[in-house]
């Protein structure tokens, strides 16, 4: 609920305002069937419209462009679930126009139609989509599930902020942040270890310094599923405590992408976005929306990894913001990974500087960190993961 709203506060952000005396189709619904051989899925509009269709690979994805067309419904209570379509996301695009991406689990044969208005059904675009592999594997008994599932680990790369060189904050009585955030992350790492269906990659496991785009690619580098970088501030406010979680400002992603973009124009790697992103062969314009749209699903899922963690650090720490705070932290700007920032207490504030040293108060942190990594994990498990096999192992038993 929360991150199909925040999803949808972001996409109406950007969206275009249409000129004057054009009016737009309003995609209302959209229906899904399944039968043995095809899944048909059927959006429900209020109007005619113009639309065209193509496929990407690595990734699978089936995009889906309409011209002059908004989106005034939402595809949250499709039931997805043993379908090759993994997840649909959708974002205005162009002057006026949407663009629907249904993310797949393999490649399709697409049929596709307009229905125009009959047996009190409205005007209706029609998407049959033929999976390469029959549907029936999906629904197969649970042995064939378990012989299939990979059932990989989650993959968690915690970041102890500075290191080396650079201190971080400081204390009055000389306490560093990059001592207080290497423990505290070090507790978390071997609490995620301990936890069957987690992996851990530590940014750094001693003193010694990291720039800051070198963590994002390490990132990337393992495939994280999550970033969580740890971090104890100063402010020169002296009394201000307590715990914050940040992500990427909106503003802070949009110029990310610009960058992104920009660097790509003139022939740089991009620290590997553009091979994982697979955006080498498609048109500028074209693999900008994309990055844009993955830019701003990641977003999403780190609000949401945020307000999860925030949560339970409540129980923990006095919290400096009840909210998730955005900025636009370098260390966060890494299209393809969900990212956290975590400031744990204020440095510079005594009372919090007196209990970030103690090992019993950091060891609570590292544990409120893990206990929201997991529930978000457990709401939103990534396909193939030990914990989504998992669930579904609950759910054929239930
Ligand atoms: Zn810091």
């Amino acid at each position: 609920m929360h991150r199909r709203h925040l999803l949808n506060l972001i996409l109406a952000s950007a969206a275009f305002v249409l000129p004057f005396g054009v009016s737009a189709t309003q995609i209302r619904n959209a229906r899904l069937w399944h039968s043995d051989d095809k899944l048909r899925l059927v959006f429900d509009l209020s109007g005619p419209v113009q639309y065209k269709t193509f496929s990407l690979s690595a990734p699978e994805r089936l995009i889906i462009d309409l011209s002059s067309a908004n989106l005034s419904g939402d595809f949250s209570q499709l039931a997805l679930s043993n379908t090759v379509i993994r997840s649909i996301r959708s974002g205005p695009f162009g002057q006026g126009d949407t663009r629907i991406v249904l993310d797949l689990s393999g490649p399709v044969q697409l049929a596709s139609f307009l229905l125009p208005p009959q047996d009190g059904q409205g005007h209706r675009l029609v998407l049959d989509l033929k999976t390469a592999v029959p549907l029936q594997m999906a629904a197969a008994p649970e042995a064939a599930i378990d012989k299939a599932h990979p059932k990989r680990d989650i993959i968690v790369v915690v970041d102890p902020g500075h290191g080396g060189k650079d201190p971080g904050a400081v204390g009055a009585k000389g306490e560093r942040e990059k001592d207080v955030v290497l423990s505290i992350a070090q507790l978390l790492a071997k609490r995620l270890k301990r936890e069957k269906g987690f992996d851990v990659k530590l940014v750094r496991n001693d003193d010694f310094f990291v720039p800051l785009r070198k963590r994002v690619e390490i990132a990337r580098k393992h495939n994280a599923d999550m970033f969580i970088s740890v971090h104890a501030d100063a402010a020169p406010r002296l009394t201000a405590s307590g715990a914050s979680v940040y992500c990427l400002s909106e503003g802070g992603a949009t110029s990310a992408t610009a960058r992104f973009m920009a660097q790509r124009e003139n022939g740089a790697d991009l620290l590997g976005a553009t091979s994982l992103l697979n955006l080498k062969d498609k048109d500028p314009m074209l693999a900008g929306v994309i990055l844009d749209m993955s830019m701003n699903a990641t977003l999403a899922a780190s609000l949401q990894l945020g307000s999860t963690v925030l949560g339970s650090l409540a129980g923990i720490t006095t919290l400096h913001q009840k909210r998730v705070e955005q900025a636009g932290f370098a260390v966060l700007k890494s299209p393809d990974v969900p990212s956290i920032l975590v400031e744990t207490g204020f440095i510079s504030n005594a009372r919090d500087s007196q209990r970030l040293v103690t090992a019993r108060h950091q060891q609570a942190v590292a544990d409120g960190l893990f206990e929201g990594l997991q529930r978000y994990f457990q709401k939103n498990p990534p396909v193939n993961s030990y914990i989504a096999w998992q669930q579904e192992q609950k759910k054929s038993q239930a």
